[in-house]
């Protein structure tokens, strides 16, 4: 990725505003949603400051010794710390190394970039090797952590840093983003409702099957409010397709609900079934929509750590189930 992408001007406007008051921090945290391209504003930010000569916005030239350097992945002064295996952590080793990195001068004249994402995946030690480095800035070395999961920072670190917020972008600006960056954008739209309005991520999904299962994860909880399938079954063909998106679709859907009760359809995010949503909301109480929606948020933070998955998904599922009683039932 060359330029910005067009929700992030903001962002790159505050940007440039601290580097040209010689503001910018040593560590700057770039925290927002997943999927709407916080590491490749991190990776422009960063060509930008190792480039020889920046164009009038301050993005990288493309063109000097340094630009060439990084389009390689061969930069001397630009370090990038991630995970050494997807979904595994960063580790103190990783940390430690950079350590030793920093203690040396920068191989050419100018800054030296440091890029840790995503910064939640540092495992305890990882992140309390980097405080100390935090704690002792050194001239002409930025750090940038990325983030989509800043709660899941540790306090330290985050007082540390100085924030640059991202959020989902206009959903208008997201989709015509979407529409010119796919092949066949006649899905544009209901991508861009599976990815929750993450444009990159909708961008992902194109041509794999989380849209059908996206389609899939509403007929089951229908089915399973009708009495048509089990809440233990369901939990296990979810499971299955390990799709680490379920939770969140079924909570953007409650939301939807509870608009949809308070009078707010307008409001309504996931147009594309909104029809469902509304004859399904009908049926069931505000209050226990609320209810389930705080289930949710616990479940979908319960899911980050080692907590089992299929009981986790089968409680919900069962309390689903009840959200629907009838008035007879509960008399029964
Ligand atoms: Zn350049």
């Amino acid at each position: 990725m060359t330029n910005l992408y067009p929700w992030q001007t903001s962002q790159w406007s505050q940007f440039q505003q601290r580097r040209q008051n010689g503001q910018l921090p040593h560590a700057l945290l770039l925290h927002g949603p997943e999927g709407i391209g916080k590491e490749g504003f991190a990776r422009l930010a960063a060509r930008a400051l190792l480039c020889e000569q920046p164009n009038t916005e301050g993005l990288a030239c493309g063109q000097c010794k340094s630009c060439r350097l990084i389009e390689a992945e061969n930069h001397p002064d630009f370090i990038v710390i991630q995970p050494e295996e997807a979904s595994k952590a960063i580790k103190i080793d990783q940390i430690r190394d950079l350590i030793q990195r920093m203690a040396l001068s920068p191989h050419f004249s100018g800054n030296r970039i440091v890029l840790i994402t995503p910064a939640e995946k540092m495992n305890l030690a990882a992140s309390n090797g980097l405080l100390k480095t935090l704690e002792e800035p050194q001239d002409n070395t930025v750090i940038f952590l990325v983030t989509s999961q800043n709660s899941r920072l540790s306090a330290t670190i985050r007082s540390r840093c100085q924030m640059l917020r991202f959020a989902l972008p206009d959903s208008a600006v997201a989709l015509r983003w979407l529409k010119d960056s796919l092949e066949n954008h006649s899905q544009a739209e209901q991508l861009l409702m599976t990815a929750n309005g993450a444009p990159l991520l909708a961008c992902q999904m194109a041509g794999d099957e989380t849209i059908r299962f996206r389609q899939q994860v509403l007929k089951d909880l229908m089915a399973i409010s009708a009495g048509n399938k089990q809440a233990m079954a369901v939990a296990n063909e979810w499971l299955k397709q390990a799709h680490d998106k379920t939770l969140q679709w079924v909570y953007h859907w409650v939301c939807d609900m509870i608009r949809i009760k308070c009078g707010d359809e307008r409001f309504v995010i996931n147009q594309d079934i909104a029809a469902q949503l509304q004859s399904f909301a009908q049926t069931i109480d505000l209050n226990r929509l609320y209810q389930f929606l705080d289930q949710l948020s616990h479940a979908i933070r319960l899911r980050q750590t080692s907590v089992n998955e299929l009981l986790l998904l089968e409680g919900l599922l069962l309390n689903w189930t009840y959200l629907k009683t009838s008035k007879k039932q509960e008399r029964a």
